[in-house]
């Protein structure tokens, strides 16, 4: 089995550290070999964008696309939860999106799929200081899409993928996980573990506690913002971010509305 690892440490014992202009050979297409080899009984973690844009890919509500396609690993080693991806029952656990011609989904495909064979990790928070990715890249045997002529820098190799739009969009997301808060091993109640999940994971589910709640009484939140909550996934993604620092960690990122009368 495959497995795609998320911490730093786990990717540095595993895998080659990739400098920003070191070169790597690699192409991918239904000519290789091993097509579509990769595309089974792996560990792919889902970020937010990627659960949202395959809900939204496959008509389904955030909420009914977690629970159709996901699982949550429960691990005392991680701070928050984390969300992958669902492998098949079939023989050989293929992906549920794979078919005979590659990604059924491939416009939406999950930022891990953008990315191999590069892998990028985040190291643990340390006060002061913005982490810094890691990139690495995976050398599993089975992919021959490594023996090819075509060279990469991890740089082009991102352009390429265009992960560039997603990470901008989640960076409110990536502040979160790796907030210094967390340092010293901290941890979140699980009801604020909840919060965290629905925020970022079941924005469905989170648009409605921001309309159909008192939210908008108790929270100033700027009216040509909150039209545009209502319109766009993107925006209330962004801003569920920026209310997961007030709620998890008391950062003032919203103010109450009793505090904006004064
Ligand atoms: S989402 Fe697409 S690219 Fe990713 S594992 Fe499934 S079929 Fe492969
Ligand atoms: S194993 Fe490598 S070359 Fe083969 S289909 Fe997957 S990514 Fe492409």
């Amino acid at each position: 089995m495959s497995s795609r690892p998320s911490t730093v440490s786990e990717a540095v014992q595993q895998q080659k550290q990739l400098a920003a202009h070191e070169p790597f050979r690699f192409a991918c297409h239904p000519g290789v070999a091993c097509f579509n080899r990769c595309c089974a009984d792996v560990n792919i973690l889902l970020t937010p964008v990627d659960v949202l844009r395959l809900s939204r890919r496959l008509g389904l509500t955030t909420g009914e696309f977690l629970d159709r396609h996901t699982q949550i690993p429960i691990t005392k080693e991680l701070h928050l939860p984390v969300v992958m991806l669902r492998m098949g029952e079939a023989p050989g656990k293929p992906c549920p999106f794979v078919g005979a011609e590659g990604c059924t989904v491939y416009d939406s495909r999950p930022w891990a799929c953008r990315m191999y064979p590069v892998g990028m990790a985040l190291p643990p928070a340390r006060a002061g200081r913005e982490p810094e990715p890691v990139h690495f890249l995976f050398e599993d045997d089975f992919c021959r899409g490594r023996e090819e002529a075509k060279l990469w820098t991890v740089a082009a190799w991102r352009d390429d993928q265009r992960v560039d739009e997603q990470e901008e969009l989640e960076a409110g997301f990536r502040d979160i996980v790796s907030h210094p808060w967390f340092i010293g091993g901290r941890q979140l109640d699980p009801k604020r573990v909840e919060m965290f999940f629905m925020a970022c994971y079941d924005l469905d589910t989170f648009r409605r506690f921001v309309f159909d709640s008192t939210f908008l009484d108790r929270f100033d939140v700027e009216p040509d913002l909150v039209g545009r909550l209502r319109e766009s996934d993107d925006e209330l993604l962004r801003f569920a971010f920026r209310w997961l620092r007030l709620s998890l960690f008391g950062e003032p990122t919203l103010r109450a509305r009793k505090e904006a009368a004064r």
